[in-house]
């Protein structure tokens, strides 16, 4: 089959959403090319963030209390040194959003307004307007990425491969969405960034865009990357009960408002089970949620009297949700259920966002890299993404540029490329493996669900991924979670199982795991 050759301008960078964007920017002048599926912004996770940045900027608090609230949020598994650096570069990199136009909340004198979420021990969570930070930050970056020379945007492009020689990634194979006939594109690159967001549309229910559904997660996983801590999967408590696809999110920073949790008889039911109420951490009020959502008893967020009709104003894309369901939030209750919404899990890097693989970064929610542990914290996802986008941006411009590098003379042998014809969207193994993942690996797990699941997975892959390297990704990073999930025989954080309900000090480390070892256990189960 032809294929078409293009030298990337510069790094390739996979994905457009914060941790895609912000590298881009923070390499500048050094060239990079962006690829996005959709325009630019469309369709990443990061332009549905609501509640803000988690950063120390605040009066009084400290990169230290920040990274000590993230170290106990994440259940013993948080890389320290990891969390410190992190949230030692907050203030730097909000500042660097400034610069970039991003409209953050003031007060009358100008300083930021910071709102509280979670397990967070104070106001820290950086906004706009309420609920609109993700919409604004990348509104300001788009802006700002379409008039800097130095970035060329590619849209309508998927990859659904990384293309490898002699294990180095030297560029990755593309496609455009709009011709299922045309014939991929491999694009060479002397780096490749890979910033395609994480897993939710592995999930029936998921806060998250659908295209966001674990692809760079299972092609890294393929070309041989170390993969870690997959298990980890944290689902929002709020996600807004109204049979919805992708699940409208109800921000937690409501609940730091004063909304409350009640059942259908008005009662609030949190504080029966942790002192911290409604602002217990998420993985604990999800469950509290889904013990009675999963046996048909409603439960509804109450922002009647703590924000009554402002919500309209300081909460408008929450507001509008409910009023397109036919909700007055000023006057009812909220009907909410867990939903995924965060992966803890992803591509191994280390602390300059280098994976394992030569050639190859990672940036954002496809990372794992030691900051989240088995439960991020609330906000912590866009500072990760700002943070690590910047160091590799630094880590890579200190290499020597080469115009006219080697790799697009030899085509990779690796991987195989599609056959002719056009490609299969299989809709509906998608959906069944979206059910069984829900099913089997969400809030609450078992051995047994997890070894059906594993099945499953293995079933529809023989079956539907000869016609798909799309859903061939989709199916290697379900069967990471699920092997790893199978393997860690306690809970943990984002990793509730029926059958091992107690934290094993015995297994407080990290999971690292490849895909030869996952369909190992694939294999047994
Ligand atoms: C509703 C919602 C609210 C949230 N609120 C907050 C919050 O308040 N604070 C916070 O810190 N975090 C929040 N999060 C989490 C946070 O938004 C994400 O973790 C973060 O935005 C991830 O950024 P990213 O750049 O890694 O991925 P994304 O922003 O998801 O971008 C991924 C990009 O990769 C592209 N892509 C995917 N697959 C491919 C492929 N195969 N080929 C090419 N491109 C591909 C996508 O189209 C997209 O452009 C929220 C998430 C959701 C869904």
């Amino acid at each position: 089959m032809t294929q078409n050759v293009l030298e990337a301008a510069g790094t390739l960078i996979i994905g457009a959403g914060l941790a895609g964007l912000f590298t881009a920017l923070k390499l500048s002048p050094r060239p990079c090319t962006v690829l996005s599926p959709e325009p630019v912004g469309v369709g990443a996770s990061s332009a549905w963030a609501q509640g803000g940045i988690a950063a120390a900027v605040g009066l009084g608090d400290t990169a230290e209390a920040h990274a000590r609230d993230t170290v106990l949020a994440g259940a013993g598994l948080v890389d320290e040194d990891i969390a410190l650096g992190v949230t030692s570069e907050g203030a730097a990199r909000i500042f660097d959003l400034l610069d970039y136009g991003a409209p953050f909340d003031r007060d009358s004198e100008g300083r930021l307004l910071q709102s509280k979420e979670a397990a967070h021990s104070t106001n820290r969570v950086v906004r706009v307007s309420g609920d609109q930070a993700g919409r604004a930050i990348m509104d300001a970056l788009i802006r700002t990425a379409r008039d800097t020379p130095s970035i060329t945007l590619l849209e309508g492009v998927v990859v659904d491969d990384l293309a490898t020689r002699d294990g180095q990634v030297v560029g990755a194979f593309a496609r455009q969405i709009a011709d299922p006939m045309a014939a991929p594109i491999y694009i060479s690159a002397q780096e490749v960034v890979l910033a395609t967001g994480g897993i939710g549309g592995l999930y029936a229910v998921s806060t998250n865009p659908g295209r966001v559904r674990g692809q760079g997660l299972g092609m890294a996983a393929r070309a041989g990357a170390t993969i870690a801590d997959t298990e980890f999967v944290q689902f929002h408590p709020t996600g807004i009960a109204v049979d919805r696809d992708p699940c409208p999110l109800a921000t937690e920073a409501l609940r730091g408002h004063g909304a409350t949790l009640i059942d259908e008889n008005g009662h609030r039911f949190m504080f029966d089970i942790d002192p911290a109420g409604e602002l217990a951490p998420r993985d604990i009020v999800a469950r509290a949620i889904h013990a009675r959502t999963s046996t048909d008893r409603p439960v509804f967020l109450d922002t009647r009297q703590a924000v009554g009709a402002a919500i309209y104003e300081e909460f408008p894309t929450v507001a509008q949700y409910c009023v397109e369901a036919g909700i007055d939030p000023a006057t009812q209750p909220i009907p909410v259920r867990p939903a995924q919404h965060y992966h803890m899990g992803g591509i191994l890097t280390d602390a300059r966002g280098r994976s394992s693989l030569p050639g190859l970064w990672a940036c954002g929610e496809v990372t794992a890299t030691g900051l989240h542990g088995a439960n991020r914290l609330a906000s912590n996802s866009l500072l990760e993404a700002v943070v690590f986008a910047a160091r590799i941006a630094e880590d890579i411009a200190a290499l020597p540029l080469t115009a006219d590098h080697e790799a697009t003379q030899a085509i990779p042998l690796e991987p195989p490329l599609h056959g002719p014809g056009p490609r299969q969207d299989p809709h509906e193994a998608v959906a069944t493996l979206r059910k069984v993942m829900d099913r089997h690996l969400g809030v609450v797990r078992t051995a047994e669900g997890m070894r059906t699941a594993l099945r499953t997975i293995a079933e529809l892959e023989e079956t539907h991924a000869p016609g798909s390297r799309a859903f061939l990704n989709m199916t290697t990073a379900a069967t990471l979670i699920a092997a790893a999930a199978l393997r860690r025989t306690e809970s943990r954080g984002g990793h509730f199982r029926d059958d091992f309900p107690e934290t094993d000090p015995a297994q407080a480390h990290r999971t690292l795991i490849t895909l030869a070892q996952a369909l190992a256990i694939r294999a047994t189960a």
